[in-house]
């Protein structure tokens, strides 16, 4: 008896092969399997007399073989199969390319549906490589279907891959689209038994169909029409189970105590005098908010969001200030060994005043304040001791391995830490952040408390995500930059222009100034032509030819610098300091440029195939430049002809922020390049769905009913569970 529950290994049609395969999609049972979804349907609904068939046309026949053989094509080395199908109302060929094998099923004789393209091969129409479905023991003559029914008014409901809407599957991890419709088709009833986890009165108020209902027709729908509605409720679900998901995560948080930090009025009044600048509004309001939320007693979440170069990190050197001079640790975690020393030797310029103990602990590095040499165990041991007061690190700070150099110390232990900081954010696993969250202190009155966490991210995070996704955390937003920066001139570079590019780089080089040149990653190009993708594999330089390129023929007396991702952390890093020290003219990188760092005199950037890439990553990259007073340059090479890409990339020049971007580009290419929400692992539906705002409004609102008037049964909490674990939020 199989059940939802029945595991997929036990299904006689799975064998080990592809249960791997299916493994792999983290399909383990049957229930598994009818979540997952098809992403368009191939309507071949309409089943035509042969003699009426046109070229160019999509459709079904129905007929009987009356021939069919296996040719090789030896200079093709291919296996050509032939056939000839008959019905009432004529003849028609049907050839298939390198399928050997179909000659065993589709016999002489046998009743057919096929559906497919019509085409024209050496003159004559064809049926090329159409999908098959045997009727089943059913000559022309006798069938029910067509004693009852007239040709083109067969029930759909009968067929599997042909003669209806029939579903069709990405096809990765080997699974084809025929063979998940084979699978799943029989085992479709099994439906009926599904528990719908949506409360009744949720479904009334949405107006949702009921979840096994959904199943069926996302699978094998009746119609468009019921297809569009099946999608609709199974979309809901998703957005509405993300929603449950952070508003509970929200309330839990609210639980947890936390350390309470007056605001100390003195100290801060004192460093903002001594500022080398004046604070935008944007710090101010940030600021302010901050430490409204370091004087509750429950922790505070808060996401701070500014665009490169806006100012995060004195609001961030601020926060730290007040609770280390409360007398509480600070940590903050940095993607890359090049931020946090940055990071570290910023902190410790900015609080020089302040006699606070500020230390380095990356895989590279142990450094406390100026002292000359500190070995990794004596630096864990001193802040252990509560002796370190603000650390500033990598992964190291949350790294469980021990070994050796970490003395057999597994964790690093704080005294009493007050508040985690995560820069550049969306670079971290939700489980890296939450972890450095975890570091629980026993205040004073006994009470567990846990510290603080303030993230930033320069990447602009569309509203539907910070509802969604990021819907646990409070967000405040760097919208200004600091004052006298100038506006980057931008320009969109068509191949007939390149040579002036380079000539005015040239120019450029002579004062001094240092150029970028972006590419796109080489693991991308190998990725994009691997999926089929827009462009193959060739179309896109990669880094290292361009390297070659411009240090060879286009720029020969210029020093030019090779930078990229699979390159050892030290090679890296001595690569930037040479560029941040000016001793490099031009630095070639893929997309991984070095996140948040700082080189004043870089004032132009070439970004080769800017059509690749996103509009806020386009942003972000020209984050890089115009950081000083010199004006500064972005070209945006296209090899691109089309206007769509041209209009897109216009959008680059227009938009006044980086938020704007983010917001277009939501809409052109929908949530999965940016703000990280790959890594979220969230199903395709689900993605699709981040950028309907009404949805997600909907949902949200569902999930707060749900909450409000304790609707959280088991069934629900059980689905709520399983989510969870399929999207990685634990
Ligand atoms: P990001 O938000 O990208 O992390 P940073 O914190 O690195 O930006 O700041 C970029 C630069 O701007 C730094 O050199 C910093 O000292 C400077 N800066 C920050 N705030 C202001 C301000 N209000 N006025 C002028 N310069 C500022
Ligand atoms: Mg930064």
């Amino acid at each position: 008896m199989l059940t939802l529950d029945t595991k997929i290994k036990e299904i006689k049609k799975v064998g080990p092969t592809y249960l791997k395969r299916l493994k792999q999609l983290k399909i383990k049972n049957i229930r598994d399997l009818f979540f997952h979804f098809p992403h368009r349907y191939d309507d071949f609904r309409q089943i035509i007399s042969i003699s009426q068939l046109k070229e160019g046309q999509k459709a079904t026949i129905k007929g009987e073989i009356v021939e069919i053989k296996n040719t090789r094509l030896f200079h093709k080395r291919m296996v050509l199969t032939e056939a000839l199908v008959k019905d009432k109302s004529g003849t028609i060929k049907v050839i298939w390319f390198n399928q050997p094998y179909l000659t065993q099923t589709l016999k002489k004789g046998k009743i057919v549906n096929l559906s497919g393209k019509l085409s024209f091969v050496k003159k004559i129409l064809c049926l090329s490589n159409p999908v098959y479905e045997i009727i089943k023991g059913q000559s022309l003559r006798d069938s029910p279907f067509l004693k009852d029914c007239p040709l083109g008014t067969v029930p759909y409901a009968s067929y599997t891959h042909t003669g209806r809407l029939v579903p069709i599957y990405h096809e990765t991890a080997g699974l084809s689209s025929r063979y998940l419709r084979y699978l799943i088709k029989p085992l479709l009833p099994l439906t009926d038994q599904i528990t719908d986890f949506l409360p009744e009165i949720i479904k009334k108020q949405f107006n949702l169909i009921n979840l096994d209902q959904a199943l069926k027709q996302v699978h094998f729908p009746n119609n468009h029409q019921s297809a569009q509605v099946a999608r609709q409720r199974l979309a809901f679900n998703e957005l509405f189970l993300i929603h449950l998901n952070t508003l509970r995560q929200r309330q839990k948080l609210a639980e947890e105590k936390a350390l309470t930090i007056p605001f100390n009025q003195k100290l801060i009044k004192s460093f903002v005098k001594d500022l080398p600048f004046k604070l935008t509004d944007g710090q101010r309001i940030a600021v302010w908010q901050i430490f409204q939320d370091l004087a509750k007693k429950k922790p505070m979440n808060r996401l701070l969001n500014g665009d490169v170069g806006s100012g995060k990190t004195v609001v961030a050197i601020m926060a730290g200030l007040e609770i280390a001079k409360a007398g509480y640790q600070v940590a903050l975690m940095a993607p890359t060994e090049i931020l946090a020393k940055q990071h570290f030797q910023t902190f410790k310029d900015f609080l020089k005043k302040s006699n606070l103990k500020i230390a380095l602990l990356t895989g590279a590095d142990n450094l406390v304040g100026q002292e000359k040499k500190i070995t990794r165990p004596q630096l864990k041991k001193r802040i252990a001791d509560g002796k370190i007061d603000i650390v500033i690190g990598t992964h190291a700070l949350i790294s469980t391995r021990g070994g050796v150099a970490s003395g057999g110390q597994k964790n690093l232990n704080f005294k009493n830490l007050a508040l985690a900081i995560v820069d550049e954010q969306h670079r971290f696993g939700v489980a890296q952040r939450a972890n450095l969250q975890r570091k629980i202190y026993q205040a004073e009155d006994g009470l567990p408390t846990i510290p603080h966490l303030l993230s930033m991210t320069a990447t602009p995070i569309p509203r539907t995500l910070t509802l969604t996704i990021y819907g646990d955390l409070d967000i405040s937003i760097l919208k200004e930059m600091p004052k006298g920066r100038q506006k980057i001139i931008t320009e969109i570079i068509v191949p007939a222009d390149r040579q002036k590019i380079y000539n005015f780089i040239k120019k450029q080089v002579k004062q001094k100034k240092q150029v970028f040149v972006i590419c796109p990653l080489i693991d991308e190009s190998e990725k994009l032509s691997a999926r089929g993708g827009p462009a193959s594999g060739g179309e896109i330089k990669s880094v290292t030819q361009e390297y070659e390129k411009l240090s060879q023929k286009v720029f020969p007396q210029l020093k030019i610098a090779l930078l990229h991702g699979k390159l050892k952390s030290k090679e890296k890093e001595e690569i930037m300091k040479k560029f941040k020290d000016g001793k490099t003219d031009i630095l070639v990188s893929t997309s991984v440029v070095e996140v948040g760092i700082d080189v004043p005199k870089a004032t132009v950037m070439i970004i080769e195939g800017a059509d690749r890439f996103g509009l806020a990553q386009l942003h972000q990259f020209r984050g890089r430049i115009g950081r000083g007073t010199a004006q500064s340059y972005c070209f945006l090479f296209t090899d691109s002809a089309t206007k769509k890409t041209h209009q897109r990339l216009k959008a680059v020049l227009k938009a006044k922020d980086g938020f704007e971007l983010a917001e277009k580009d939501l809409k052109i290419r929908g949530p999965g390049d940016f703000s990280g929400t790959r890594q979220w692992g969230l199903p395709d539906l689900a993605m699709a769905s981040l950028s309907d705002l009404e949805l997600i409004q909907k949902t949200r609102l569902a999930a707060q009913q749900v909450l409000e008037n304790n609707l959280l049964d088991p069934t629900l909490e059980k689905k709520l569970k399983e989510f969870q674990k399929l999207i990685h939020l634990e």
